[in-house]
């Protein structure tokens, strides 16, 4: 009866593959949930009701204190190179609940993210605190609204218990919302841990949920590989469009289905520089802004390993197959970010020199320490920003070799605005703006500052006057910024 209110129509199809691949648990009951955030749009597109779901009976199950009809509750299983050492994981303070099938067909994994200890909890708590459960919320909100392929966030809820880190937090439980979480790390897993024959079954299970469409060669684990291949060049390329930092590229942070997953000591870059990092824990910069596509390729190799003994059954033609589908990388992702940075500068068609031309803005950006997203809107709405870069002859040059060739596309002017209004989003997360709004959420228990930053953010390319205002930067440049693991 319930259910059918709040419109819960659960599957557990990774609960079919064999056991290794999962624990079922039990769900560890909260003290007293509360609803801090609920994603109304998100909520009627899985066609899930939200008044529903934020009465007594709907925030229970949001807080794991209750399963709806339907949710096997388990645990995954997988493994990882987490900067570069191989380990097992698993969820540790994660269980999926179901995969909720939607009016239109899709079928999204709903997860709770803090929901208490599992198997593979190893020390932890199983835990999490409410700041890093709305900076999820948040950053991947705003990912979304920048059309970058991300995982969403359906709802936040505290606990009413505290958790313990370096302070005292308050607990929280984030409910996720992705196409799977299958990952790197769970071939991984199964390739160090399983059968052969394991191995087959999750690589059978990943084509089938996410490359049913994609036209298959004969060797269907090829298409695998180059598929997933494809999907994360675009996705890095998109990154790295926008100046997205991951900050934990970790081959368990890399999902097989092209989604950008695990928002935790992420960030978006102010100043243009290619060694930026952000995350407190990446001391030697592995997974800096300029590293993202390099890194990508490595996660993806580790993730071709798993697949050679389906490749083929000679090892050494199993190698070259793996190693021809791994170096396409490179070109995928050039053509994406090329094809973006052309956008970016409201540019059609391609000429031969446009590479030196994108070449030459981001050489004088980095530079001369010029902010990214707004050099990018000043060039669209053809300002003089009051800074250093605005001012050097270099950039005036290259403002008119650059007006030379929007001029000589055949076009109109108009057009290549749109195209760059399009391309070059008037707001983005801002660091001092998301800490701004979890401080008032977290200390104060005021969810206004947040829910209005994630009204500018949930359409960054309209360009409104409110919008304008969360573009200035911060006093003191950012560059200070740190960000920690969402442990
Ligand atoms: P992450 O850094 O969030 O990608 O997590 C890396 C691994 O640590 C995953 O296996 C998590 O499930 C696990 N983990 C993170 N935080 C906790 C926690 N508080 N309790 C138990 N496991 C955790
Ligand atoms: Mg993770």
């Amino acid at each position: 009866m319930m259910n059918q209110k709040a419109g819960w129509n659960l599957e557990n199809s990774y609960a079919r593959l064999p056991e290794l691949f999962f624990s079922l648990i039990e769900p560890n009951p909260v003290r007293s949930p509360n609803l801090v955030i609920l994603n109304q749009p998100l909520a009627e597109s899985l066609g899930l009701n939200a008044d529903a779901l934020r009465a007594e009976d709907g925030v229970d199950i949001l807080a794991g204190n209750r399963v709806p009809e339907g949710s096997l509750p388990l645990a995954q299983a997988y493994a990882g190179h987490q900067f570069g050492n191989f380990t097992r994981l698993g969820d540790g303070r994660a269980l999926l609940i179901g995969e909720q099938l939607t009016p239109n067909g899709e079928r999204f994994d709903i997860q709770l993210k803090g929901s208490g200890r599992t198997p593979y909890s190893r020390g932890g708590d199983g835990r999490a605190a409410l700041g890093p459960m709305l900076r999820e919320y948040i950053i991947s909100e705003a990912m979304h609204g920048l059309g970058i392929p991300t995982t969403r966030s359906l709802a936040v809820v505290t606990t009413g218990e505290t958790i313990y880190r370096e302070t005292e937090l308050p607990g929280a439980i984030m409910t996720r919302v992705a196409s799977s979480h299958l990952r790197v790390g769970t071939f991984e897993y199964a390739y160090h841990w399983g059968m052969p024959a394991d191995i087959k079954a999750l690589a059978d299970y990943a084509l089938e949920r996410h490359f049913s469409e994609v036209e298959k060669k004969e060797n269907t684990y090829l298409t695998l590989l180059e598929e997933v291949i494809k999907r994360q060049a675009k996705l890095i390329a998109q990154w790295q469009l926008a100046g997205f930092i991951h900050g934990v590229m970790n081959t368990d942070n890399m999902s097989i289905c092209g989604e950008t997953i695990d928002y935790g000591p992420c960030a978006f870059m102010d100043d243009f520089a290619s060694d930026t990092v952000f995350s407190s824990i990446d001391i030697q910069g592995r997974y800096a802004y300029g590293n993202q596509p390099s890194i990508g390729v490595w996660n993806l190799a580790r993730f071709a390993e798993t697949l050679l003994p389906l490749l083929h059954e000679e090892q050494e033609k199993a190698i070259e197959l793996a190693e021809n589908a791994l170096s396409t990388f490179k070109d995928w992702f050039h053509n994406h970010w090329q094809y973006g940075m052309r956008a970016k500068l409201g540019l059609f068609g391609e000429e031969k020199q446009d590479e030196a031309l994108i070449g030459e803005l981001l050489h004088l950006m980095e530079k001369h320490r010029a902010d990214y997203t707004n050099t990018f809107l000043a060039l669209t709405f053809d300002r003089k920003e009051d800074h250093a870069l605005f001012n050097h002859l270099d950039f005036t040059k290259w403002r008119e070799k650059w007006q030379a060739r929007r001029e000589r596309q055949s076009e109109s002017m108009a057009d290549s605005l749109q195209l760059m209004k399009d391309s070059n989003p008037a707001v983005i997360p801002r660091n001092h703006r998301v800490e701004e709004a979890l401080e008032a959420a977290v200390n104060h228990r005021d969810y206004s500052v947040m829910e209005k930053l994630l009204d500018v953010l949930s359409d960054p390319y309209a360009h409104t006057a409110e919008q304008a205002e969360y573009a200035t930067l911060p006093p003191d440049d950012g560059q200070c910024y740190k960000t920690y693991c969402g442990t």
